[in-house]
């Protein structure tokens, strides 16, 4: 039978992805395995991508006679997962997820684009009634009452070449922030991929602080950040020049007619050691009105940028919430917890990052060869659920 299989998602990614070293040793800390670490990594991965991620359902589909169309090796209960996921070593998922992305590259998977970029954000997950792990954080209801505890990281993605890839996340409990776990996040991720990987950060303004941006400029990236009201003088420079001039650029966006002022002589504010500041500022007129406008600044010099170029770098920014933690929460289990221990959390949340990068790059990359169109996430689902129904007497195992 030809079409997408677990196994042959199985065979493309230890292959063509390169990742059999990884499902080999993937920094299994139990004691005295009885199952085989590839078995249990494998069956998360494929669980993620066939949309079961809790571990009572992954537990329902080993034991059931799809297990070999899955190619999983071995049948187990949901507290052999939580046992394995107790003790998984984070840097090795952390790593193979950076070796993937690096392959890729090499093997031109962005090569449709200028510009790579990075996004990081951060967000909440996994609500709990009571804290159980050093990572739960107390949240307050309206009235100001401590009403159960929920979870935190900063995730960063490729963005920007039309192909997403969330990569690693960093949590952040209580006594911690977003911005402290961002600028940790950056600095590893940015080590784990090489310094020539990506070409610019795009972050939301609460990462627009001198100290961020010159740590970004160090790890030589360029930065697009979103301009708010946390830079008032500058933000109302911007706003003072821009709302006297007619725009400079005009182009389409699919079906939006958008305006862009761009100019880069601005002052840096007293701690930001730039030379200069270039502040861009878009107005996208969709065809039924509601007119979406917002400020960036940048240090991309205008000759190797256009306004245009940077618009879209900017909006790229928005592929970290969809592509990243909308995809993630609402199809691929990102907010549910499997087990309320603070490693098996993190790993859950690397290997669902590492189940959408190798359903992505099969799908939108390895599927895509020739000239049929890109299967959608849910077409491809799809196959690989009716490719598990096959009769049992060709089972001879
Ligand atoms: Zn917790």
């Amino acid at each position: 039978m030809k079409g997408p299989s677990p196994r042959r998602l199985w065979k493309y990614a230890t292959r063509r992805l390169g990742l059999k070293p990884y499902f080999r040793s993937p920094g299994d800390g139990r004691l005295r395995p009885q199952i085989p670490a590839h078995a249990l990594l494998w069956a998360l991965l494929i669980g993620h991508v066939l949309r079961q991620y809790a571990f009572h359902a992954v537990e329902a589909l080993v034991r059931s006679p799809a297990r070999r169309w899955l190619g999983v090796s071995a049948a187990f209960g949901d507290d052999a997962l939580g046992y394995f996921t107790e003790r998984l070593n984070p840097a090795s998922t952390r790593a193979a997820l950076a070796a993937t992305l690096r392959r890729a590259k090499r093997n031109k998977a962005f090569d449709d684009s200028r510009f790579i970029g990075l996004a990081v954000d951060g967000t909440t997950v996994g609500r709990t009634s009571a804290a159980a792990c050093p990572l739960c954080r107390p949240w307050r209801n309206a009235a100001g009452q401590v009403a159960g505890c929920r979870h935190h990281f900063t995730l960063i993605s490729v963005v920007g070449t039309g192909l997403s890839l969330p990569f690693d996340v960093e949590p952040y409990g209580p006594g911690d922030s977003e911005y402290a776990a961002g600028q940790r996040l950056l600095r590893r991720a940015v080590g784990n991929l090489g310094v020539r990987f990506a070409d610019y950060l795009v972050v939301d303004g609460e990462f627009a602080t001198a100290p961020f941006l010159q740590a970004v400029g160090a790890l030589g990236l360029h930065v697009v950040a979103r301009l708010k009201a946390n830079l008032p003088a500058l933000l109302e420079a911007a706003q003072r020049r821009f709302r006297s001039q007619p725009p400079p650029t005009t182009f389409w966006d699919g079906p939006d007619r958008v305006e862009v002022w761009d100019a880069d002589d601005f002052d840096p504010w007293e701690t930001l050691r730039w030379e200069t500041v270039r502040v861009i500022f878009y107005r996208q007129h969709p065809p039924q009105g509601n007119v979406i406008e917002a400020f960036w600044l940048t240090d991309f010099p205008t000759r190797r940028v256009s306004s245009r170029s940077l618009y879209r770098m900017a909006k790229s920014r928005w592929e970290i919430e969809n592509q990243g933690f909308n995809d993630a929460k609402n199809r691929h289990g990102l907010q549910h917890i499997c087990r309320h221990h603070a490693n098996s959390l993190l790993v859950g949340w690397l290997l669902t990052l590492l189940a959408l990068t190798i359903e992505r790059l099969y799908r939108l990359r390895y599927l895509h060869r020739g000239t049929h169109r890109v299967r959608t996430a849910i077409e491809l689902v799809r196959l690989l659920w009716l490719s598990l129904a096959r009769p049992s007497f060709t089972d001879t195992s």
